[in-house]
């Protein structure tokens, strides 16, 4: 044990690190903006109980208990805390790490760890397998199950994440990832070539959206390569605490697009590329230094990159609509994107952007947190729909397929008349072609 980084009582592999947990000074300037504080007034749901919580077991003061278990789950990871936080303290990646943690002092029994294993170590890692595990669910809408099921409301029956599952899967198509060229050339005059880092459930759940990053990249000069072996950036395993699996995907990812001699690489879903630029931290000690800094240099949000090579307007059709926006957090807390994805919207011929209060607040979904603590999110999510209501405005923008899910999920839901877009689809439907 290093004197400099005592583990305490967490266990050695995969501990937060301490100096992480010595930052906070208690001030308490995240308390109004962390989601699970607001919803339970409870201090081991802020920021400032969770980092306390940490370095009390890194302290030996306290075992990891089933309370820190808990905290570090329930925990949105949303990182609006860190956004507030004067001494930048980083609550949600150190309760993130904490799930690592949280598997090794609470093993699951030998059914549930062969399905989490199955689904973090065999299905995610392997585009074709992820692909094919969705032919049932695209039967099951088109032979018109979907259709009796929802009707019959057997769902009710059962537990209410079953519910909300099924009450969320958008229209499913074919996936986007054997239909995308490997190369689509730039449009006029050529800006640069960019790789395309194509997401699991952009593929499989908004393939329209990837469609249109593409078209538009293409329609604003760049060259892009889409490399069909791209794996899961590892956000799904981060965020279920294995840590292992996601280095294993992210040392893959990272040799793929350094071989395609590409300027930059471009994602359009926000969790990819919070996961992306975080590669660095991740496999520190793993991989060449210089190779993660050459790789954490080229990635960008597809809004930072149109954003810092400018938006090309002319020729763009209008799109004549009122817009809100709502910032996925890991744009605009773990990227710290904000302004980007407005002026995009702004630059858009006929769009009217109307500002909805507290944009930046959570939707409620958090991976399979909305899943797993389904009342809460909806708490959550009902802010959102409150504050997405008194815009008035038709069409409901975001940046992230998590949000996207949740956020039409809950629009269908209230019988609101909003559209609820990815920004990449909207200036999609300007851009020519
Ligand atoms: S986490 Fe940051 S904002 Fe919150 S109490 Fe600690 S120092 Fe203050
Ligand atoms: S990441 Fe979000 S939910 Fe977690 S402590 Fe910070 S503000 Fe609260």
């Amino acid at each position: 044990m290093s004197l400099n980084d005592p583990k305490g009582n967490f266990k050695e592999q995969d501990a937060p690190r301490y100096e992480d947990t010595l930052q906070c000074m208690r001030c308490g300037f995240c308390l109004p903006t962390c989601p699970t504080y607001a919803l339970t007034g409870r201090e081991r749901s802020s920021p400032r109980g969770r980092v306390a919580l940490a370095r009390a077991v890194a302290e030996e003061k306290l075992e990891f208990t089933a309370a820190v278990k808990e905290e570090a789950f329930f925990c949105l990871d949303c990182r609006a805390c860190t956004t507030a936080c004067p001494s930048g303290v980083r609550a949600g990646e150190v309760m993130e790490v904490c799930r690592s943690q949280a598997h090794a002092f609470y093993p699951l029994g030998s059914a549930g760890k062969a399905f989490r294993e199955f689904i973090l170590q065999r299905m995610l890692p392997s585009p074709t397998l992820l692909e094919s595990s969705m032919l049932p669910t695209r039967l099951y809408q088109r032979l018109g199950i979907q259709w009796l099921v929802r009707h019959s409301k057997v769902l009710k029956l059962g537990p209410d994440w079953m519910d909300k599952a099924e009450g969320m899967l958008p229209k499913l198509e074919k996936p986007l990832r054997p239909q995308l060229p490997d190369l689509v050339p730039a449009q006029g005059e050529k800006r640069g070539r960019v790789g395309f880092f194509l997401g699991c459930v952009m593929t499989l759940m908004y393939p329209s959206v990837s469609r249109n990053t593409v078209k538009v990249l293409s329609h604003q000069g760049f060259e892009v390569v889409t490399p069909k072996e791209t794996k899961c950036c590892g956000a799904p395993h981060l965020s279920e605490g294995d840590r292992e699996s996601a280095r294993q995907l992210a040392l893959f990812n990272l040799d793929l697009f350094l071989e395609q001699q590409v300027d930059y690489i471009v994602t359009d879903c926000a969790g990819c590329g919070a996961a992306l630029k975080e590669y660095e931290e991740l496999l520190e000690g793993r991989a060449e230094r210089e190779k993660l800094a050459r790789f954490r240099a080229k990635i960008r949000d597809i809004s930072e990159f149109l954003g810092e090579v400018g938006l090309r307007t002319e020729g763009l059709k209008a799109v004549p609509t009122t817009v809100t926006y709502h910032e996925p957090c890991h744009l605009c807390h773990a990227q710290g994107i904000s302004a980007q994805p407005r002026d995009i919207l702004r630059q858009i011929p006929g769009v009217v952007l109307r500002e909805m209060q507290e944009a930046s607040w959570c939707c409620g979904s958090a991976a399979t947190w909305g899943l797993k603590y389904t009342q809460e999110s909806q708490q959550v999510l009902d802010r959102k729909l409150a504050n997405l209501q008194a815009t008035g405005a038709e069409l409901l923008v975001t940046a992230n397929p998590g949000c996207q899910l949740q956020l039409a999920w809950g629009v269908r839901r209230a019988g609101m008349p909003q559209e609820v877009l990815h920004i990449m689809e909207l200036l999609g439907r300007a851009t020519p072609g």
